[in-house]
C-alpha cells in the first residue's frame, strides 16, 4: 500500500517530528500519516474492571509509557492537518472540510478500560481545544460540530454498588471516587468482558460552536449533519452523486464535474466526494481536503438557512470530530 500510495505522489510521514516538517498538501502532493503499525497507544494504562470493583480502593489512572513523544497526539494532528489546508485554501474562497476522530474511545469501551477511554477522550477534548484556538487566533469564521456514532456499555454508576457486569473505581480528579460499570458483554469471564462489551442505543449528544451551530438545537436526526455540513458550505442538497461519481479504478483525468458548480445537476454535493478531485487519487474516502466551490445553501430538514460561511465537525464516544471551514469570499 505504500508503494502504491508513494507512486500516486503522496507525503507519508510516520512520526512527530516528520508531521511537523510538513509544509504543503494539495492535491498534488497529498499527506499520509501512518505513526503505528497497529492501534497507537492510548494516553493511560488499560484498567481491567472486576465483579466487585465498585467495592474495591479507587485509583487513578496512570501514563502509559508506550506513548511516547516520537508520536504525535490528537490535537498536533488536527493542528498540523488544519495549517496544512488553511495554506492550501489560501487565495481562494472554498475553504476546507476536516473530520478527525477519536478513535479508540470505541476500541477501550469494547475491551472495557475504563483509564483507556479517558485517555481517548481527553485527547479529543485536547484536539477540539487546539481547533478553537486556531479559530480565535485566525479569526475565520468556523463551524465546528462535535458528536457521536453511537453510544457504548461504559455507565457511572453508584459508589459501592455492584452491578451485574465489572465494575472500576477510579479516584477522579477532585479525589472523589467514580464508579464505572461494564455490563453488556456475553458473561463476566475474563474473555467475554475484556473485549465483548456493546454498542448501546441512547441518544447522543450534538455540541456545535461557530456560525450555523444556531441549528444544532432541539431534537436532531443523525442525517441532519449532512444538510448542516451541505449548508454551512453552500452546497446544493439536491443534486445528486450519481452523474459525478467515479471508481478508484477508472483513474479519471481531473474530473471538471467535480470542480463544477454544486448547482448544476452533475455535481456532487458530497465534501468527501470534492476532496476527491485529483487525478485517480481518490474514491472520495478521503476525510480532509477542499470543499466544492459553494452555492447559497440550505438546511433542508431544519428549513433553516445557513448562510454563514462555516465549517464542520463530529466527534464521539465511537466517533470522532469534523470540521470544514468556507471563506467568505
Ligand atoms: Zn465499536
Amino acid at each position: 500500500m505504500l508503494d502504491n500510495v508513494k507512486a500516486q505522489g503522496y507525503q507519508v510521514v510516520t512520526n512527530t517530528s516528520e508531521l511537523a516538517a510538513l509544509t504543503t498538501a494539495d492535491q498534488d502532493s497529498p499527506v499520509l500519516g501512518l505513526f503505528s503499525s497497529g492501534n497507537m497507544p492510548r494516553q493511560f494504562q488499560a484498567t481491567i474492571p472486576t465483579e466487585d470493583g465498585a467495592q474495591r480502593d479507587a485509583t487513578r489512572c496512570e501514563l502509559n509509557p508506550e506513548r511516547t513523544d516520537s508520536l504525535p497526539d490528537l490535537a498536533q494532528m488536527t493542528t498540523k492537518a488544519i495549517e496544512l489546508l488553511d495554506r492550501s485554501a489560501k487565495g481562494d474562497d472554498t475553504g476546507f472540510f476536516l473530520q478527525v476522530e477519536g478513535a479508540s474511545i470505541d476500541k477501550a469501551d469494547h475491551s472495557a478500560d475504563a483509564c483507556g477511554q479517558i485517555g481517548e477522550l481527553d485527547d479529543l477534548d485536547q484536539a477540539i481545544q487546539a481547533v478553537r484556538a486556531w479559530v480565535a487566533s485566525s479569526g475565520e469564521p468556523t463551524l465546528i460540530v462535535a458528536t457521536a456514532d453511537h453510544a457504548h456499555t461504559s455507565q457511572i454508576t453508584s459508589d459501592g454498588q455492584p452491578t451485574a457486569g465489572r465494575t472500576t473505581r477510579l479516584l477522579t480528579a477532585d479525589g472523589a471516587p467514580m464508579v464505572i460499570s461494564y455490563a453488556t458483554a456475553a458473561s463476566n469471564s475474563h474473555d467475554d468482558a475484556l473485549g465483548g462489551q456493546n454498542h448501546t442505543g441512547a441518544q447522543l449528544r450534538i455540541a456545535a460552536e461557530g456560525p450555523g451551530a444556531e441549528n444544532v438545537v432541539g431534537q436532531l436526526d443523525q442525517t441532519d449533519l449532512h444538510y448542516l455540513i451541505a449548508g454551512s458550505l453552500g452546497l446544493d442538497t439536491s443534486a445528486t452523486l450519481s452523474a459525478g461519481s467515479f471508481a478508484l479504478a477508472d483513474k479519471p483525468e481531473l474530473p471538471e464535474q467535480l470542480s463544477a458548480q454544486p448547482s448544476t445537476p452533475e455535481a456532487t454535493t458530497s465534501p468527501s466526494a470534492g476532496q476527491a478531485a485529483g487525478p485517480g487519487k481518490g474514491d472520495g474516502s478521503v476525510q480532509a481536503g477542499k470543499a466544492a466551490k459553494p452555492a447559497k445553501g440550505s438546511l433542508a430538514r431544519t428549513g433553516a438557512a445557513v448562510l454563514a460561511p462555516a465549517l464542520i465537525a463530529t466527534a464521539a464516544v465511537g466517533g470522532g470530530l469534523a470540521l470544514r471551514r468556507r471563506r467568505f469570499c
